[in-house]
């Protein structure tokens, strides 16, 4: 019975983290979506016609197989998102 409980606790815990993993990814995704379209997704300031509201700065460019560091920047808020985002396509080969 002891081993029925322990079995149990385990199958609980595996739940839990895939499920807060998933919530941590959707999230960010979210918030990639919402800076990709020049929202920012903490004080709602778009960008328009007048001028961008989110800058962003690449702090190193991955290339073709790597991971590329993007840095957006809110000028509203001036909060800034560290996104990490994989360049695909252009290894087509
Ligand atoms: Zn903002």
């Amino acid at each position: 019975m002891e081993l029925f409980f322990y079995i149990l606790i385990v199958v609980v815990l595996f739940i839990i983290i895939v499920i807060a993993l998933k919530k941590y990814y959707e999230q960010k995704a979210k918030i990639l979506l919402s800076l990709k379209n020049g929202i920012c997704p903490s004080c709602g300031a778009f960008s328009d016609d007048v001028g961008h509201a989110i800058e962003y700065q690449i702090l190193n460019n991955g290339g073709c197989s790597g991971v590329s560091d993007i840095l957006y920047t809110c000028i509203k808020c001036n909060k800034t998102y560290f996104v990490q985002e994989r360049a695909g396509g252009c290894c087509g080969r």
